[in-house]
Parts: C-alpha cells; sequence; structure tokens
C-alpha cells in the first residue's frame, strides 16, 4: 500500500478530493482530519435554511462515520492539526505525530472581523461559516422565535444572503455595511442599488454607508452604535465581514503564502514537496476564486495528480450566482479592471458588461429577469483560469 494521503479540512474541498480519489484509486489509505464536526454538508445551503425552516440536522448530508465507511477513510473530527514538519513529513496533532506519504491543505477561509465585542455577548453575537456555526445561530433564533431582530454586518454575498433569508423565515432584519450599494465586489454600484431597493422595498433596514463603532448588551439585547451615532437594538447580530484564507499552518511550516491564500501552480502544489492545497485556503497561479465549482474542479485534477496523471487544473467562465429571491443577481467579476461598464435595462432588470477598451467583454453583472442571460454570456466571457 502506498503512503498514507492526509487531508486537513472536511469542508466541499477536502470531501471532495477524498471521493475522487477513493473513485481512482479503491485502496490508498486516506486520513480526512477536521476541527469541526465532520458532517459532510453543502456549505451554499446554510444561507437558504431560514426560509426553509430547515433544522441543522436536515443540512448534514452524512455523518462523519458514514463518510469513513463510504470512503474507506479515517475521518478524525473535532482535531485540529496545529503544525507540519514538511522534511520530516509529518503532522502534529498535541504530542502525536503522524507520517504522511502526500499532505493536502483544505483548511478553508476563516471569517474576517474588523472589530471586536465583549466576550459576554457569546450567545447573542455570531458568524456563519460552517454547519457548527449554523447549529449555533439556529439554536439562538429558536430560543426567539419568530420576529427576531437581526441586524447583519456586513453586504457582502453571505451577509445579502442571510438577509433575505432570515426575513424570508419571519424575522426583523437590519443590514449594516460601510458601502453605497449591496455586492460591491460582485457588481457595478448601479446594480447594486438594484438589490438594495429591493431589500429596502422588501422591509429590511438598509443602513448602508455605515460602519459598526460599538457593540453593548442592553437587557437582553444588543445595542449597536454606528459610526453616526445611531443606535441600532437586536435580539442578535450576524457578522458577515468577509472570509480570509487559512494560512497558519502553511506560514508556520515555510510554504509560500500570500492574504490571498497558500500559494500553488497549476497542479495545487505549494511551495514544498508532496503538499497541496486546494478550496477557498489556496491561490491557484494567482487566484484564489472561494466558489464551489473552482473547488470542485480543483479536487478532480488533483485526484488525478495523486492518483498517477498529473493534471493542471482550469477554471471556466463560471459566474456566482447570489440566493437574493428578492432580486435575483448573477455575476462574473471581471479579472482584470474593465475600461467600463456598459449597463442596459431598467425597473429591477440590469446587465452590466465589464468591457476593455476594445469592446472585449471581460465579465458581467445581471439582476432581475436579466439573469436568464447568464449561459450565453458566460460563453462569451474570457475563463477565470484558461
Ligand atoms: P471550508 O468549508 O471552510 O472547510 C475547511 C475545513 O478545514 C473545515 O473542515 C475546518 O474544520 C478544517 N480546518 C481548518 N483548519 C484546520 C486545522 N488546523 N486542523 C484541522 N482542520 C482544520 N459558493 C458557491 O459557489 N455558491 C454559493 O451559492 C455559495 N454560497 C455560500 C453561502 C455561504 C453562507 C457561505 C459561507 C459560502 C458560500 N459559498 C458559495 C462559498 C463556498 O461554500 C466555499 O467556497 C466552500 O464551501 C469552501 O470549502 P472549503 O472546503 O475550501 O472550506
Amino acid at each position: 500500500m502506498s503512503d498514507p494521503l492526509i487531508i486537513v479540512g472536511s469542508g466541499m474541498a477536502g470531501m471532495g478530493l477524498a471521493r475522487q480519489v477513493r473513485a481512482r484509486d479503491a485502496r490508498r489509505a486516506i486520513t480526512l482530519i477536521t476541527a469541526d464536526s465532520g458532517d459532510e454538508y453543502s456549505k451554499p445551503l446554510l444561507s437558504t435554511g431560514f426560509a426553509k425552516h430547515l433544522p441543522p440536522a436536515r443540512l448534514a448530508m452524512r455523518s462523519p462515520l458514514e463518510v469513513a465507511e463510504a470512503l474507506s477513510a479515517v475521518v478524525r473530527t473535532h482535531t485540529r492539526v496545529e503544525a507540519i514538519d514538511p522534511r520530516e513529513r509529518t503532522l502534529g496533532i498535541g504530542a502525536e505525530r503522524l507520517a504522511y506519504g502526500d499532505l493536502v491543505l483544505a483548511t478553508g477561509a476563516a471569517p474576517s472581523v474588523p472589530f471586536t465585542w465583549d466576550a459576554a455577548l457569546h450567545d447573542r453575537v455570531f458568524t456563519i461559516n460552517d454547519l457548527d456555526d449554523y447549529r449555533g445561530f439556529h439554536a439562538a433564533l429558536s430560543r426567539l422565535g419568530p420576529g427576531a431582530r437581526v441586524a447583519i454586518v456586513g453586504a457582502g454575498l453571505v451577509g445579502c444572503e442571510f438577509a433575505n433569508d432570515l426575513l424570508a423565515g419571519g424575522h426583523r432584519i437590519a443590514l449594516v455595511a460601510p458601502e453605497a450599494a449591496p455586492l460591491a465586489r460582485l457588481l457595478p454600484p448601479a446594480l447594486g442599488r438594484v438589490l438594495g431597493g429591493a431589500m429596502h422595498d422588501a422591509g429590511i433596514d438598509m443602513r448602508l454607508g455605515r460602519t459598526v463603532a460599538s457593540l453593548q448588551r442592553d437587557g437582553e439585547a444588543v445595542a449597536l452604535t454606528l459610526d453616526d451615532g445611531d443606535t441600532l437594538p437586536a435580539d442578535l447580530v450576524l457578522i458577515a465581514t468577509g472570509l480570509m484564507p487559512r494560512t497558519e499552518l502553511a506560514d508556520a511550516a515555510g510554504l509560500e503564502t500570500s492574504t490571498a491564500g497558500i500559494q500553488t501552480d497549476r497542479y495545487l502544489a505549494t511551495s514544498a514537496p508532496r503538499i497541496h492545497a486546494l478550496g477557498d485556503c489556496a491561490c491557484v497561479a494567482g487566484l484564489n476564486a472561494m466558489y464551489v465549482q473552482p473547488l470542485q474542479a480543483s479536487a478532480k485534477a488533483l485526484a488525478a495528480t495523486l492518483t498517477g496523471t498529473p493534471t493542471p487544473v482550469a477554471y471556466g467562465a463560471w459566474p456566482v450566482v447570489v440566493k437574493t429571491p428578492l432580486c435575483p443577481v448573477v455575476a462574473l467579476p471581471p479579472r482584470q479592471s474593465p475600461a467600463r461598464w456598459r449597463i442596459e435595462g431598467d425597473g429591477s432588470d440590469f446587465s452590466a458588461f465589464a468591457e476593455d477598451e476594445a469592446g472585449r467583454l471581460l465579465g458581467f453583472a445581471l439582476t432581475g429577469g436579466c439573469v436568464r442571460r447568464k449561459v450565453e454570456l458566460a460563453r462569451a466571457a474570457p475563463p477565470l483560469l484558461p
């Protein structure tokens, strides 16, 4: 039997890779190690669960035991890898040293929060980036019942999706963000305003252009003080201010990293021999896409590489579908700054085309009824990683 393959992280990247490797090699020893509960789940569904009143148990597709059995793999849960020794090819978990033949880092990304709050607010202030977080937030919300006041901080994909979903689930929502319009990294401002208008019209208290100055307990609730001095009362606060690739393990082991993630080439190889990385933690040939399709393509290519067929990964022109039924949004943000955004449409149905000087399509954004142009435009746009 060949040297064991150890995968750190059991999110969609780690789990997807294990599945692909097992499909190609029935005998390889595979160990999945995860700091969380190890349930298999689809992370994108976390921001659609409240409208459907889905308890966390309904989102867990397979338990770690079922995963281990289905993949003939060892799955170690609630286990944090603390160190890597690339020379000895070992991992450190407390005093334990675990030898690997190949190591894959699929450690994801962690919420990045630009302010702090009192630890005493732990039962009121949340981030949701995995199923365990969802369990905690869901339990707190269930204790409050329908009509709870939820303040969401951050108007990126995660903040907007949860705002729409929690509103649909019967709660009262406020959205606070420093940008003038939602989804600033995905949409030109004119289209962001279309989504913002739809959220406002649906009853979401939109506090755009505002940051949070402080969070304080106010009896059983939380008072958010904004930078204009206004105070917003909330039963729960959900912070969605962005994600940072988890690179600490790689950093400490001397691997090449940047704020965009663990640096890899097209083969998902890091700067250290026999160590690969994929998913939200990895910056592949200069790009960290942080979406499902790129990590699925990476898992497929890496599985081929690890089973004897070196395969570079390529990403297509894969648009992001934002799950805001109040105003559907699809976007393929351009990789380089466009010379202009050409915008057409009216009402809530807009198409925006990011173009270079010569009028070539670099990316696009669509709202409302225009989202049906997704496939046609994706065919015309350049791939993310050719
Ligand atoms: P993660 O799922 O974060 O997994 C990381 C794993 O690493 C975890 O198991 C963690 O426990 C483990 N880990 C980390 N450090 C250690 C350590 N030291 N030791 C052991 N284990 C460790 N993308 C889309 O394409 N479409 C969508 O609609 C969409 N919706 C989304 C909605 C939400 C609410 C969120 C948060 C994201 C969404 N995304 C969406 C993004 C997509 O879900 C992620 O890109 C993807 O799930 C990342 O998977 P991952 O396996 O790389 O990371």
